[in-house]
């Protein structure tokens, strides 16, 4: 009898379905902005990690075509052999500027930034407490290292000292991941403590400000400045993609960890260096977080509408509602029962003209509905969801 070697994949796609866990791709058919066009309709867009609302500015689209014309579409190597342009250089600069570091080094996503730099720092005699919330990569990379994994129940500070108590003196090196605003809950990790911790621990702690930079900070730069953490040793990793409008990962930290990445870290060394283009618009988006604050204080402004209006929301008899996190932060999280009522909520809001996606397990752990303000959301775009939220 002959085996078919690929008949699992069916079946366990059968299994995705039956827990309503089964995903697939929306065409978005217009600019990325408040307004989107999906399905051949107009729909407001609550989706988007476009918190600046850059991705379709015209400088950056203008800086991305110029870098085209001039330099070509591809860069046609790895930054050590082909693939290094000026443009490269002065995108790593402006980071550190932006970060007030001495250094940093562009990778081509923020994906391949995370399981570089923690298969770079750490391996198998050595210890990664990571926060059970952290994004994939951080904990792709912490598996990829090789080094042994405790991961501490979300920002609890207790558990993550008795795991250091415990563990930390077994191995050579010690290192503590986690993301700075989560992304699915919206909320800040304690980064004062876990800096005091990192210290008191001899411990590295590499921080992913992806949600954050842009947004957080008084001069965008993410939670390390919010919180008045300039200039502590930490690495902190970003993307380019999220309010930089553009595409590509990066670390920024002191110039020996930047240099010890450029000669260690295999998805830096062993990839096509970032486009021409992702690289240019990237820089005039930073530009633009330094030149334009008060885009960051419109986010802000944002923020604190929606809040106000939610607070005043009575759906205490609803019985799908268990409210809104409460954090401040551009990104807030309304948790639903189950998968299933997940993609109801969606699909309804999604009749009304609503852009805003169920976020299921493996994701998350809990099923929620995602919210994600942009600077460029209008009050009126805010009171027509607020509008459909309480009707559901
Ligand atoms: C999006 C994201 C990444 C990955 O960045 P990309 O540039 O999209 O690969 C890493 N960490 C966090 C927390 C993210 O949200």
């Amino acid at each position: 009898m002959v085996k078919d070697a690929y008949g699992w994949m069916q079946r366990s796609l059968n299994t995705i379905h039956q827990a309503n866990w089964y995903r697939s791709v929306t065409p978005i058919a217009s600019l990325p902005g408040p307004i989107i066009t999906v399905n051949g309709r107009e729909m407001l867009n609550f989706a988007s990690n476009d918190y600046l609302g850059l991705a379709g500015d015209k400088r950056l689209i203008e800086a991305a075509m110029n870098a085209t014309r001039e330099w070509g579409t591809g860069t046609t190597g790895s930054r050590l052999l082909t693939g290094h342009r000026e443009l490269h250089r002065q995108l790593e600069l402006a980071i550190a500027n932006l970060k007030n570091t001495e250094d940093a080094i562009v990778f081509s996503s923020g994906y391949l930034a995370n399981i570089g730099t923690i298969s770079a720092l750490v391996n198998q005699r050595d210890i990664i407490l990571s926060d059970e919330y952290n994004h994939s990569s951080l904990k792709m990379g912490a598996k990829l290292s090789g080094a042994t994994v405790f991961n501490y129940p979300h920002s609890d500070i207790n558990h993550l000292t008795n795991l250091l108590k415990n563990h930390r003196h077994q191995h050579r090196r010690g290192l503590i991941i986690t993301d700075t605003l989560f992304s699915m809950d919206g909320d800040l990790s304690p980064l004062p403590q876990l800096v005091e911790l990192a210290q008191e621990f001899d411990s590295m702690l590499l921080v992913d400000e992806a949600h954050a930079t842009g947004v957080f900070g008084k001069n965008g730069a993410g939670c390390v400045e919010y919180f008045h953490l300039t200039g502590t040793p930490l690495l902190q990793m970003g993307t380019l993609s999220k309010a930089l409008g553009s595409l590509g990962g990066y670390v920024a930290g002191s110039a020996t960890a930047i240099d010890f990445l450029r000669n260690r870290a295999p998805s830096w060394i062993y990839t096509t260096g970032l486009t021409p283009a992702d690289t240019a618009a990237a820089l005039t988006a930073i530009q633009i977080v330094q030149q334009e604050p008060q885009r960051r204080a419109k986010l802000w402004e944002n923020v604190a509408t929606i809040q106000a209006k939610l607070k005043n929301i009575d759906n205490s008899e609803n019985p799908n509602f268990s409210g809104f996190t409460s954090f401040t932060s551009p990104i807030l999280c309304y948790p639903l029962k189950n998968a299933a009522i997940a993609l109801q909520v969606a699909q309804k809001l999604q009749q009304q003209g609503i852009f805003a996606p169920a976020i299921r397990p493996p994701t998350v752990t809990t099923s929620r509905l995602r919210i994600s303000l942009m600077a460029t959301h209008e009050p009126e775009h805010i009171d027509k969801f607020i509008e459909f939220i309480m009707a559901i």
